[in-house]
């Protein structure tokens, strides 16, 4: 396995060491960033490195500047491979468990890649659960047992994804956000607190906006999205991936729709074009 970085150093995945006075191990006091490697570039690099500021800023954690240009190249090696890095940073290591925030912060920074393979082109299975999770979802932390334990009712029931509601309206997926294609127009949930901004659902929502594709940021309630004509979920390792089923319902005709078709068009012909320009 490629090499990882742990605080200035670059080691062997055994090699690397934290201490369990972590605060990410005793709290999930810490953030974390996924960005997408197409051909040994960092797709939408900057979208996620200012995701990452804006999740330390939200969680008070002032980190001195991390040279992470100099560090992706390093872990994803001089193959122009497509991959995954992953960038954590908590609020460190102290001598005592205690609540209150440190005065002099020595974050844990924490990076690696792994490899990434192409989302299935085929449609995927879905189930709705209630959110139990935090009202700051709007933050990309590590303390992820919510998401964890949703994502694994729906592995339990042989589904990909659980589509999340707070008393019957919409928030996101465990680990994407979601689209739906409602009375002719494209729909998801607004940005707010209880969903992440994710950078693929912005993606989503510049090309649908470029197009021309009628197209709305607005609440969705569960008995509508059981209407739907089609859904999708977004993510930067599943990029727009259509549900074809949701709670062993068809969604829609069952089928992978053309809305999904044309979106997936768009998308490619986009990461393909934001690669020739970043060669
Ligand atoms: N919501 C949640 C809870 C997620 O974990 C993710 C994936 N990290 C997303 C949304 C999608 O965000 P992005 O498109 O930036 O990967």
């Amino acid at each position: 396995m490629a090499q990882v970085y742990l605080n200035g150093d670059f080691l062997p995945p055994e090699a690397a060491r934290i201490s369990p006075w972590d605060r990410g191990f005793l709290f999930g006091d810490g953030v974390y960033e996924v960005i997408p490697v197409y051909r040994g570039r960092p797709f939408l690099g900057e979208a996620h490195l200012d995701r990452l500021h804006r999740s330390l800023a939200a969680i008070d954690l002032a980190v001195p500047a991390i040279p992470w240009q100099e560090i992706f190249p390093k872990l994803i090696g001089p193959a122009p491979r497509d991959c995954a890095l992953y960038l954590q940073i908590t609020r460190g290591t102290y001598a005592t468990r205690d609540h209150r925030l440190p005065e002099v912060v020595r974050p844990t920074v924490f990076a690696f890649t792994w490899d990434l393979t192409p989302p299935p082109k085929c449609g995927v299975s879905g189930i709705t659960r209630e959110d139990f999770r935090w009202d700051r979802c709007d933050i990309k932390s590590i303390a992820l047992l919510g998401n964890v334990l949703l994502r694994q009712s729906a592995t339990e029931a042989q589904a990909q994804e659980a589509l999340l509601f707070r008393k019957g309206w919409l928030t996101e997926g465990s680990s994407s956000n979601v689209f739906a294609v409602l009375e002719g127009k494209l729909c998801t949930p607004p940005k707010s607190r209880r969903l992440l901004s994710g950078i693929t659902r912005a993606l989503v929502l510049q090309l649908a906006e470029q197009a021309g594709l009628p197209c709305e940021e607005r609440e969705i309630h569960q008995e509508e999205l059981a209407k739907a004509e089609e859904i999708w979920i977004t993510s930067s390792t599943r990029e727009v991936l259509p549900l074809i089923q949701l709670d062993g319902k068809p969604v829609g005709a069952g089928q992978i729709g053309p809305w999904w078709r044309q979106m997936d068009q768009w998308f490619q012909q986009y990461k393909q074009k934001w690669l020739a320009a970043h060669d």
